[in-house]
């Protein structure tokens, strides 16, 4: 089978330093002690990723993981817990609290903007007796990313613990988890550090693990129970065997993203795309909050997703992709994130995007890559 150029938010392209590191000869991580110093050494990166003191652990599991964990273990019988919803992923925390027993109350904020934090104030100047609130940073199926900043220390205020998912974004954009006070920020191997799907990692803040270990009741779950990870480094211990190669593809992907100027790269590609598609006469989905790291491109009229992707991929040998649930079909999703996040790619990409449209019957006031391109190069990128 040959693989296409991938151009989706998510998986994005491994580069082969990365995915050799897979293949490196493997020890028991169970057993030998150099596999617990490596996991805490990794751990050590991420933190420096996620700018945090906190805790941080590495889950053998894809993103949903990291967020079921946290629902998990945080939740006891009863608890309220504040639902910040603006999009797919942000209505989906809903079923987790529901599902460990907790009460959500949901905030819901428009899907097309960043959550608006005066509406938020008001409403918890009302209602404020939370455990935790979910929110999250960047909803990638709409590319509108929250003011995380802005809505963390908010809700510390009253006294209420954060779990942010941070897997679309974190290591493509910003994301200062003590500075904005965040309890649990979340993250996937997968998105903007280009490793291998498999791997979620989150940090823990004190409040978190005072929580997480002073349950009342028994977390439901093994698997999802974060307490089983407590003492791991002093007892040498995992409740479970970790997936040591993508551990090593990881601990790569780490040294690649923070060995640059990630957030500016991801800001001025982000930019410049957004641009052209306006100077093209295309809407852009969001209207406010518009994320670094995805965008979602609203189809126009009368053209068909699944004949543009055909396109694309028949001619150009690149994968698109649209969005889920009430969004597919209806947007096209450019994943500038990660490895994918160049100007050579873009260009790549926009050109291609460029003539599927015009080849669907869709009139553009002007060239996408064009103007990607002149946009890139004032900040000093190249395609
Ligand atoms: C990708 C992603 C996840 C993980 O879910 P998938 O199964 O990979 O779709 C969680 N949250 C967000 C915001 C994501 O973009």
């Amino acid at each position: 089978m040959s693989v296409p150029f991938v151009l989706t938010p998510g998986p994005t392209y491994i580069n082969n330093e990365v995915r050799e590191a897979m293949g490196r000869e493997l020890t028991n991580p169970d057993i030998d002690p150099e596999f617990y110093e490596f996991y805490k050494n990794v751990c050590g990166k991420l933190q420096k990723l996620m700018k945090t003191e906190n805790e941080v652990l590495i889950l053998a599991g894809e993103g949903i993981l990291g967020l079921e964990a946290a629902c998990c273990s945080l939740t006891e019988e009863g608890d309220r817990v504040l639902v910040i919803d603006n999009g797919i992923f942000g209505a989906g925390f809903e079923d987790f609290v529901k599902l460990y027993g907790g009460e959500a109350v949901v905030f819901k904020s428009d899907y097309r903007n960043e959550v608006n934090v005066d509406e938020l104030k008001s409403f918890l100047e009302n209602d404020h007796d939370f455990k935790y609130a979910t929110l999250v940073h960047c909803e990638t199926p709409s590319g509108t990313k929250n003011p995380v900043d802005k809505i963390c220390p908010l809700l510390k205020e009253y006294g209420i613990m954060s779990v942010v998912d941070s897997v679309s974004d974190m290591g493509g954009d910003e994301l200062k988890t003590d500075e904005w006070q965040i309890d649990i920020a979340l993250g996937g191997s997968q998105k903007c550090l280009s490793a291998p799907v498999g791997l979620t990692f989150l940090s823990l803040s004190e409040a978190a693990l005072k929580a997480i270990y002073g349950r009342k009741t028994p977390v439901r779950g093994f698997y999802c129970n974060l307490a089983a990870f407590k003492d791991w480094y002093k007892n040498k211990w995992f409740p479970y065997t970790m997936p040591i190669h993508l551990i090593y593809a990881l601990d790569k992907a780490l040294d690649r993203t923070l060995s640059g100027d990630f957030v500016k790269r991801h800001k001025v590609i982000a930019e410049a795309v957004r641009y052209a598609l306006r100077e093209a006469g295309l809407e852009i989905y969001a209207k406010s909050g518009f994320s670094n790291t995805v965008t979602a491109v609203v189809l126009p009229e009368g053209i068909k997703f699944s004949e543009l992707q055909n396109i694309i991929l028949k001619d150009f040998g690149i994968l698109a992709s649209s969005s889920l649930g009430y969004l597919n079909n209806r947007v096209l999703r450019i994943g500038h994130m990660g490895e994918n996040c160049t100007g050579e790619n873009m260009y790549r990409f926009l050109t291609a995007l460029n003539y599927g449209l015009e080849k669907t019957g869709a009139r553009l006031k002007t060239n996408l890559q064009d103007n990607f391109r002149k946009e890139i190069e004032k900040n000093g990128f190249t395609v």
